[in-house]
């Protein structure tokens, strides 16, 4: 993917833009922001556009340089991902032997690039004795090279890492934008689009990753199953961790969607526009002090969920305040 195929980051864009025409520029970055707008496909981005064979100010994806970047063959482009292929890897840390390895790479004269690129995902993933070696290279950069890290909760890096970088903020959309973008650019009907808009909070990886999951048709037998009709017997068999936090996640939409309305925010704000007349019903059966304590429930369980609690004990808990 290009600079120009990534959408709703231009001021993050222009400053890496004009990186390339920079030659004093910083050697290290930090690209921070929510998950899933863009921070590390820009990374990569940067890392192909630097190395393009083109040389055209942004990268053409078709040349050999860019072919070996995206599949991650590339010598002279070293791609820290701890979570490439999980899911909520959070836990997996970045050891002191992935950052000797990346070390010994970027100290190496480039077989091929004109810059030699590190990019470290999930960065605050980074183990103390992983961050201390990292400053080091951080505080003498190899010459030309270029190190990118990339992390959505800078708050866990050390500081003195993130004092050696230049900072570079990511966004998520606007809600009625990402809308629109999801309707105009990938088809999405209109119920669709405004669900994965407001679900996603402008964050359009995620809603990507979601628009072909037949999301708006589960969460909405979840709202009636769950919820409207107060469950079922499907609920109670076979229920895993992965499942009982898709019933929280649409339950946790749903509360927040009653409460707002409640207060009298505007229809078009709502997570599930799509069912608004069965909120505007629900809007009555709840008080104020019920609907607090469903929402403070509905966050706890997530932390239950964390700690091994029996899936179907918090389902039965969770029936039991709707
Ligand atoms: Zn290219």
């Amino acid at each position: 993917m290009s600079f120009q195929d990534i959408k709703g980051q231009e001021q993050a864009i222009n400053i890496l833009q004009n990186y390339l025409h920079d030659k004093g520029a910083a050697q290290s970055y930090l690209f921070t922001g929510p998950q899933g707008v863009g921070k590390f496909l820009s990374a990569k981005t940067l890392a192909k556009t630097l190395n393009c064979l083109q040389e055209s100010g942004d990268c053409c994806d078709a040349c050999a340089s860019c072919l070996k970047i995206e599949k991650s063959q590339h010598p002279d482009v070293h791609i820290i991902d701890v979570s490439a292929g999980a899911a909520d890897t959070d836990s997996s840390a970045i050891s002191i032997e992935d950052i000797r390895r990346m070390q010994k790479e970027i100290n190496l004269k480039a077989y091929e690039a004109r810059e030699k690129v590190c990019i470290i995902n999930d960065a605050h993933n980074l183990t103390p004795e992983a961050s201390n070696a990292l400053l080091k290279t951080l505080e003498e950069p190899p010459q030309d090279s270029l190190i990118i890290l990339v992390t959505s909760k800078p708050s866990l890096l050390f500081k003195t890492i993130i004092s050696r970088c230049k900072i570079i903020k990511f966004y998520p959309f606007k809600r009625s934008a990402l809308k629109d973008l999801m309707k105009r650019e990938y088809s999405c009907h209109e119920d669709l689009a405004h669900f994965l808009a407001y679900f996603c909070e402008g964050r359009i990886g995620q809603a990507l990753s979601l628009k072909d999951a037949g999301l708006l048709k589960e969460k909405n037998k979840i709202i009636d199953e769950l919820i409207l009709r107060k469950g079922s017997a499907d609920y109670r068999k076979g229920l895993d961790r992965e499942e009982l936090r898709r019933y929280l996640n649409v339950a946790a939409t749903w509360f927040r969607d009653v409460y707002l309305l409640k207060i009298g925010l505007s229809h078009s704000e709502l997570i599930n526009f799509d069912r608004r007349q069965e909120l505007l019903r629900s809007m009555g059966l709840y008080s104020y002090p019920a609907l607090n304590e469903i929402i403070r429930f509905i966050s706890d369980a997530f932390l239950y969920l964390e700690q091994n609690i029996n899936p179907k004990l918090l389902l039965s808990n969770l029936k039991a305040v709707l």
